[in-house]
């Protein structure tokens, strides 16, 4: 096979040897002896040839390389995503800068770009977070896009729906997002059901796609119902949200290899689900009035970059999906992230009926 050094690739010295790559597989190499092989190579790689032609090439310009650092350089190179195939980086081509990341985290960039654009998702809310992952899952190049909402425009969504302006309030926010996402990318296709989910019934009768996003705050008993509905008809999706100030992640449910919501139970039932026979219940019935989570553009954007990781991944069959079997939340105000199990339960009765 011919290949050629990735374009994100680097050396510089570094203490007695140096270091070789940067990013997640950067290596630090003690031996400056194969420190400088490796640069060798790299650079005869620059330009696309067989592993072979590598090596001949090497110990002829430079004869007193030893093989054994030859070998171990070719080694690393190959084994840390630092190899691309000719012809995939070019400037004028849009997805380029994706399609190194594609290539540096193990995928066939060429083959995940074609995945990622023969693919349809349906996000499910489109406010904060819908905005973002709408915003990233468009520009990626995905195939189709279906915007589930009947919400307006209002002031107070100016701090973090990014795509909207002071000009678009009271316009439908599916009909803002469809123009500005294809402002950005007009091959994707966009299409709107101008509805809120208020039952199981209005999720089932949403057409099947590559992957539901449920990215609304709303109804709170909304992610039930996803569950159960996606779980009857087969239908993988990922649950993106915020609890006040952390941003959420997961489940990513995939029907026959992950877990459900329902298969652990990792939240409190419903105030007003349990709320009847509780001595305090007018208490707790004033707490519930006018909530509303507190909600910062920096949060949710966190809870959508990071899920947009685990949906390129599941859409372009590369790397590993981290949301699945498990809900991961990120604080914002501590360096921490909290990662809470659901294992598959196989007495679960949503899942295993
Ligand atoms: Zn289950």
């Amino acid at each position: 096979m011919i290949y050629q050094i990735a374009n994100y690739v680097q050396a510089s010295r570094y203490g007695n040897g140096g270091v070789f790559g940067i990013g997640s597989q950067q290596q630090i190499i003690e031996s400056r002896s194969l420190w400088e092989a490796l640069v060798i190579i790299a650079a005869c790689w620059k330009s696309p040839k067989s592993e072979n032609l590598v090596r001949l090439e090497t110990l002829k310009k430079y004869p007193s390389l030893q093989a054994e650092d030859i070998e171990n350089s070719i080694k690393i190179i190959k084994e840390n995503n630092f190899l691309i195939k000719p012809d995939i980086f070019k400037l004028d081509d849009r997805y380029s800068r994706n399609k190194l990341y594609y290539n540096q985290l193990g995928g066939d960039p060429l083959e995940v770009q074609a995945r990622i654009e023969s693919k349809a998702v349906t996000i499910i809310g489109c406010g904060g977070i819908g905005n973002h992952v709408a915003y990233m899952l468009a520009t990626c190049g995905i195939k189709k896009i279906t915007l589930v909402d009947d919400d307006h425009i209002e002031i107070s969504n100016l701090t973090r729906q990014v795509l909207f302006t002071e000009n678009d309030i009271n316009l439908p926010k599916t009909e803002v997002l469809k123009r500005e996402l294809e402002y950005r990318n007009h091959s994707v296709e966009i299409d709107i059901v101008e509805s809120n989910i208020k039952s199981i019934a209005d999720l089932d009768k949403l057409e099947k796609t590559d992957l539901y996003i449920i990215s609304a705050d709303s109804p709170s008993q909304l992610i039930d119902w996803v569950n159960i509905s996606c779980v009857k008809k087969k239908q993988p999706y990922i649950n993106i949200g915020y609890i006040n100030d952390i941003s959420v992640i997961g489940p990513f449910y995939i029907p026959d290899r992950t877990s459900c919501f329902h298969c652990q139970q990792i939240v409190p039932d419903l105030i007003s689900e349990t709320i009847t026979e509780e001595p305090l219940q007018k208490e707790l019935k004033s707490l519930e009035h006018e909530f509303k989570t507190s909600t910062f553009s920096a949060v949710n954007g966190v809870s959508a970059s990071y899920a947009v990781g685990d949906i390129i991944r599941y859409l372009g069959e590369f790397g590993d999906v981290l949301s699945m079997n498990k809900r991961i939340g990120i604080y914002s105000n501590s360096i921490k992230i909290q990662e809470q199990s659901i294992d598959i339960n196989l007495k679960c009765r949503v899942c295993q009926l």
